[in-house]
């Protein structure tokens, strides 16, 4: 381009040049997103790789004023109003919330309120708390009674007419009040805001259905729901299991008298027969605690309720001080959404590196940039294996979506193809092994690289991690530094040497004082009499975790015993397959292995069940079989701690009450759980009566 220019210039006219690109190129492809997610309601790509793909462009926009436009997407936000269908305009602006993210958030919010009231009305605050459905909103016009129009949100302004796919939806009514024996009369006018949605069970099996039958299938509920209703054919809404909750009286004109709440306006909804989520929650200022806490807690168990929900909304109660409290720009001061930690995340990735696992096999690890999902920094994912890494073409220095849900391990979904540089380069598996220089090797038809060097160091130290973990002999203190350490010293060349080990030498070391080594003799010490089954765990035979390990040394007094039993009589055994049989058979058909056993007990390691020992390591088990369920605050467990103790005794706690629960155990302020608990005929706890189990039974 600018060949006469000096080199300063034409470096920055490049620069400027490639950002004029970028940001055309981005334009492009997030009003091509916004059009599928908006009017197709078939979006390409995740909420979050959107937002992401948005944030670049604002930031690359704010970086280049000059190359700001009027027609860029990020002047427009969202909720394009389809021409398929007629504009409405809504009675009011349908307004946003402003959100939280973490309970700081939550109590600024508070002082926020209560900073904006009169000091003698702050008394009068009480707060309600709502799951905030994810689905498609909906406002609902009903005049003396009838159903008469039903629109989208729209851009907040105009939404679209979609009211006759909102009468197919059979849990909206079309006339109030539903039932003719309530004395209540029909609102002259009655505006409301509600969530279409679609169960996930519902999505789940449509989506099966479809993909058997025509290949496409929706990104998730909310975008089903949205695509049920946003339909030009009402009897293809019909066929659709959209359902919907109704949350918000917008306008409320007549005869009243009309409720000064928010949750008397819910009741009254609730009454007239408008579907109102009964599990809504009501709290005086001065139990904020206990309202985050409540909060805190669903976060956890939402993902046992029936429908998505992203997070709560707080709202102050009275409606009067919501006048008072009003709005601050477009959002109103007197509600709030609490979102929940979302299980996805973007980040960059830096580089690949590679882990020799217990067998051998060689797992590719990405490194990230540190990034925060569900309150926990995520600073690796796995990449599974080499075949993945293909197929996917995930590149170092690629920006990534990373998901981690639950305690499972954080995994790289994908690579977005859209945020890419040029600076991304290919990774390739390593030819030889990083921890013993052995080649590597990929068996035919077999997705894993294994190093297949049976002194590679690396598995050795992973087979010791496995063995003083948790789950098997659980050596307090004993972790994968002191593994690294001990073999890389040549202390343990086997299993058995944990309880050889040198503690002079040990001593003698940097980082191990006197106490430490002390204390790490005594877990070394301790985990001897550990029962037999965590030694059969620990040991890391193919297919015997904790559970299989169980069962067989429930068939047999000590490992002598196991050791002699054929492929035939183990198979025999509930629980225990052929694989099973056969990898146990081979790893004690094995004269090493043998030996090794013969050195646990010449350690004094326990390799027979004890019986006793067994029982009084689990407590007795009082609840085996039963099912429980908790609701309300217990006067001094929390949740975590019933939980715990219900399940050390062997009983299993679930969310949600049915035919099939054995007790609730209720505490103060329950929830529906108990009503259901009643309806249903279910037995109901209190605390004391929980605890004193036991005695009533024996
Ligand atoms: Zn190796």
């Amino acid at each position: 381009m600018a060949e006469t220019k000096s080199n300063m210039d034409v470096s920055e006219e490049q620069t400027a040049g490639n950002a004029a690109d970028q940001i055309g190129q981005l334009r492009e492809t997030i009003r091509e997103h916004q059009y599928r997610y908006y009017i197709l309601d078939a979006p390409a790509v995740s909420d979050l790789e959107f937002d992401a793909l948005f944030q670049k462009l604002l930031e690359l926009e704010a970086e280049h004023p000059e190359l700001r436009s009027a027609d860029s997407p990020t002047v427009r936000v969202g909720g394009d109003v389809s021409e398929r269908f007629e504009r409405t305009r809504h009675p009011a602006p349908m307004l946003s919330l402003q959100n939280a993210f973490s309970m700081e958030d939550l109590y600024a919010w508070r002082e926020r309120v209560k900073r904006f009231l009169p000091e003698e009305r702050r008394g009068e605050l009480t707060y309600v708390v709502e799951p905030k459905f994810d689905g498609l909103t909906v406002v609902l016009h009903y005049e003396q009674g009838q159903f008469i129009l039903g629109a989208t949100r729209g851009d907040g302004e105009y939404g679209e007419n979609i009211t006759p796919n909102l009468r197919t939806v059979r849990r909206l009514p079309l006339r109030i009040p539903v039932m003719s024996e309530t004395k209540l009369t029909a609102p002259e006018r009655l505006v409301l805001r509600g969530e279409a949605y679609v169960d996930k069970a519902d999505f789940e099996a449509y989506n099966r259905r479809q993909a058997a039958e025509e290949g496409r299938t929706f990104a998730n509920p909310r975008n089903f729901a949205a695509g049920s209703l946003r339909q030009l054919d009402s009897g293809i809404s019909a066929g659709r299991p959209v359902k919907l909750w109704v949350y918000q009286a917008l306008i409320l004109e007549g005869v009243g008298p009309f409720p000064a709440t928010h949750s008397g306006n819910l009741e009254y909804l609730n009454e007239l027969g408008l579907p109102v989520y009964p599990d809504y929650r009501c709290f005086a200022d001065e139990a904020f605690d206990a309202l985050a806490d409540y909060v805190a807690d669903f976060g956890e168990r939402r993902h046992e309720l029936p429908f998505e929900v992203d997070g709560v909304v707080v709202k102050v109660d009275s409606l009067e001080l919501q006048t008072i409290l009003g709005f601050t720009g477009k959002d109103p001061r007197w509600a709030l959404a609490y979102k929940f930690a979302g299980e996805e995340a973007v980040t960059k990735l830096t580089d690949i590196v590679v882990n020799v696992g217990r067998t051998g096999a060689i797992t590719p690890n990405a490194v990230l940039e540190p990034v925060q999902i569900g309150g926990v920094t995520v600073k690796s994912a796995t990449l599974h294996n080499e075949d993945y890494i293909r197929d996917l073409d995930i590149r170092i220095n690629d920006t990534v979506l990373v998901k981690r849900a639950g305690d499972v391990i954080p995994k790289v979904l994908r690579p977005l193809l859209e945020m890419r540089t040029g600076e991304e380069r290919a990774w390739l598996m390593p030819a030889v092994c990083p921890a013993c220089g052995e080649p590597l090797v990929r068996s035919e038809g077999e997705a894993a690289t294994y190093c297949v060097n049976n002194a590679c160091p690396a598995q050795l130290v992973r087979e010791v991690e496995h063995f003083v973990s948790r789950g098997a002999m659980d050596v307090e203190g004993f972790g994968i530094k002191q593994a690294e350490l001990f073999v890389e010293q040549g202390f343990i060349k086997d299993l058995a040497d944990i309880y050889y080990l040198p503690w002079e030498s040990i001593q003698a070391m940097e980082g191990y004082g006197e106490k430490k080594v002390a204390n790490l003799m005594s877990a070394v010490e301790e985990s001897k009499s550990r029962p037999v089954d965590r030694l059969l765990t620990g040991l890391g035979i193919r297919f015997v975790g904790d559970v299989v390990a169980e069962t067989l040394m429930e068939q047999y007094a000590s490992l002598d015993e196991l050791m002699a039993a054929s492929v035939d009589e183990l198979s025999q055994i509930e629980g225990i397959g052929p694989k099973i049989a056969q990898s146990v058979a081979d790893f004690f058909a094995l004269e090493p292995n043998c030996a090794l056993i013969e050195k646990f007990k010449a350690a004094g390691v326990q390799t027979a069940s004890e019986r006793t020992g067994q029982a009084e390591d689990k407590g007795p088990q009082l609840f085996a079989g039963m099912t429980f369920v908790l609701t309300g605050t217990l006067p001094n467990m929390t949740r975590e701690e019933a939980t715990a103790y219900i399940e050390a005794r062997g009983g299993k706690v679930t969310g949600s009450v049915s035919g099939k629960t054995s007790y609730v155990v209720a505490g103060e302020s329950p929830g529906s759980k108990l009503d259901k608990a009643l309806r249903l005929g279910v037995t109901v706890l209190n605390e004391a009566e929980l605890l004193g189990f036991g005695e009533k039974t024996e």
